[in-house]
């Protein structure tokens, strides 16, 4: 069965829990950096970048987190999460984990009130658009090579992303119905360590 693990230090992580055992998924609370042992996935959550960061590092979270994913570990991030494991932010602070060699915006789209949500097409994803809740959302402005868009807004500015078996999404497939994009993430989390 397949095990996948939430980072539940701070934001909207019991969200991704109930998405998760609807699918029928072991899924488990993350905080320590033991209790990454044997999982097949990790989500990172939206919630508030800084205070992620801050508490990861206090409970030596990034290098587990680093080490688990080099060994095959599939990884997502949600929003905040999306900014916590960036290459490089385009603000001075956090200072992100580094996992997919993208640059990102903290909060590309504006403030909280300039919260909105889209139907987008997903690659990957079938079964037509997907309904995309973006909350103070960041977008992806620099992409490394082997870091593929896979959904965009106005007319370019990604804001979803795959590398390999991590995955990163600007917007909250957590807070809507549609299961898809948990589904896609599982779809990675299958495939067995990394070659
Ligand atoms: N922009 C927020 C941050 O910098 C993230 C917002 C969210 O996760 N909904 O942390």
């Amino acid at each position: 069965m397949t095990r996948v693990g939430v980072l539940a230090i701070q934001g909207d992580f019991h969200e991704h829990i109930l998405v998760l055992e609807s699918l029928g998924v072991e899924t488990s609370e993350v905080r320590l950096p033991k209790q990454l042992e044997g999982l097949d996935g990790l989500i990172i959550p939206g919630g508030e970048s800084t205070t992620i960061v801050m508490l990861a590092d206090l409970y030596g979270l990034r290098d587990a987190i680093r080490s688990a994913v080099d060994g095959g570990m599939a990884l997502w991030g949600t929003c905040a999460g999306m900014i916590v494991i960036a290459r490089e932010l385009a603000e001075d602070r956090p200072e992100p984990f580094n996992l997919v060699d993208m640059k990102v915006s903290r909060n590309w789209f504006g403030r909280q009130v300039d919260s909105f949500e889209q139907d987008l097409q997903i690659e990957g994803i079938e079964g037509g658009p997907y309904r995309c809740v973006f909350i103070r959302a960041p977008a992806v402005t620099e992409l490394g090579d082997g870091v593929e868009t896979i959904a965009s807004v106005n007319g370019g500015t990604p804001v979803a992303v795959r590398s390999g078996k991590i995955l990163a999404t600007a917007f909250h497939p957590e807070l809507t119905d549609d299961t898809r994009v948990h589904q896609l993430f599982l779809t990675l989390a299958e495939g067995g360590p990394k070659s």
